[in-house]
């Protein structure tokens, strides 16, 4: 938001302060009374909606609150555990692969990204920060250094275990703020499912085309998903989203989303939301205590209106981010550690359960596969993966 924006906003608020205060005593008597005249059960048409009508009347923790182990009893069994975080650590290894952390260009000070400032001896007066360029390039990689969009991706596997793609949250690069990763994934998954049926992604529904249902696609992104997102994945029927990272903002939308949706036509109502702590993956506890570290600090920062502690300084030193938003933390060196630890282990990670198969599913990868195919799917996206446009397949 522009400086003339908040100004404007703020004359607005202060010219009808009188009234809405007015308003809002009066809204909050009608309320109360509107509450007490609550209808015990749903309005008709609703009344028949379940499980939304299960909900009707209980407390905001029990929509939130998903039973993992109804809704998903196979994540009890450690082979299950192990093929989901195979998946988890190969979205880490492509954020660090394709990190770019100049939300406010290359130019300028950013107090918590030292460890991606461009090595240039002599040091300059301002130096330049590292966008996704890789250290050593070559003629056959893409090597770019825009940022084009959030550090946030997500990575579509098919109900075999095989990886169909993977997508970043282009805002930036469209202008946007609605460009999230998972939307555009499934987006992308309906247009390619018509060219490569040979992916598992779904059971035909009547006579439908396979690409009509995403119902065996599990989608693992970066951050939990927000309101669009799961509206999207619930529409195109995807299994589960597995999620590296809370987003605290995002009001658990796909907790109640998937509580009080109604499965329709044979699609599941919204996909299972599954945080990856409940897989066993470290960097899940990690990411969100140093974004909640992040936060905290930062306003801190802001109130001693300490620039050593900010997130940004423009070259000139006229301006001074103290944003506290998850987009930012997803820029610094705190976060891209967390991240980095976690792809590494793409490759370092042994497995305890080689020959498992998914028990749900008929003709898949055994979890050595799977992670072969992980290992393999990173070398095509280290060398064709483009973060801003569309994928080479
Ligand atoms: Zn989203």
């Amino acid at each position: 938001m522009s400086d003339r924006d908040r100004i404007n906003r703020r004359d607005f608020i202060v010219t009808t302060a009188g009234v809405a205060g007015t308003a809002g005593a009066f809204a909050e008597a009608t309320l109360t009374a509107a509450q007490a005249q609550a209808p015990a059960s749903p309005p008709p048409g609703f009344v028949d909606q379940e499980p939304f009508a299960k909900y009707w009347g209980k407390q905001l923790r029990e929509v939130v609150d998903v039973d993992l182990v109804a809704a998903a009893p196979e994540l009890a069994n450690d082979a299950v555990k192990e093929r989901h975080q195979i998946y988890c650590h190969l979205l880490m290894k492509l954020m660090v692969r394709f990190w770019n952390g100049n939300k406010r260009g290359p130019l300028g000070s950013y107090p918590r990204r030292v460890k991606q400032m461009e090595a240039v001896q002599p040091l300059q007066p301002t130096q330049r920060y590292r966008g996704d360029m890789i250290a050593d390039p070559d003629r056959l990689r893409v090597n770019w250094d825009r940022y084009v969009g959030h550090n946030i991706a997500c990575v579509a596997v098919d109900g075999n275990g095989e990886i169909i793609d993977f997508d970043f949250n282009h805002n930036d690069f469209f202008r946007s703020s609605a460009e999230h990763a998972e939307s555009r994934m499934v987006r992308r998954l309906f247009s390619l499912t018509d060219i490569f049926d040979s992916w598992k992604t779904g059971d035909r529904i009547g006579d439908k085309s396979r690409a009509f249902s995403l119902q065996n696609v599990t989608l693992y992104t970066s951050l939990e998903s927000c309101a669009q997102c799961s509206g999207v994945m619930s529409l195109g029927g995807v299994k589960q989203v597995v999620y590296l990272q809370n987003d605290f903002t995002a009001y658990m939308i796909g907790n109640i989303m998937f509580n009080l949706a109604n499965p329709v036509s044979g699609l599941p109502g919204a996909p299972i939301p599954i945080p990856a702590s409940v897989v066993g993956i470290q960097q899940f506890k990690a990411l969100n205590d140093a974004n909640l570290a992040f936060v905290k600090d930062i306003q801190d920062a802001k109130n001693r209106n300490d620039a050593t502690r900010a997130f940004f300084v423009s070259p000139d030193k006229t301006f001074v981010d103290y944003d506290s938003a998850i987009t930012s933390f997803l820029c610094i060196d705190a976060a891209r550690d967390i991240f980095e630890e976690g792809g590494k282990q793409l490759d370092s990670m042994t497995l305890k359960f080689p020959t498992a198969k998914h028990p749900n599913e008929r003709d898949v990868l055994s979890n050595q596969e799977c992670l072969e195919e992980a290992r393999s799917f990173f070398k095509y996206a280290d060398l064709e993966g483009y973060r801003g446009s569309p994928h080479k397949l």
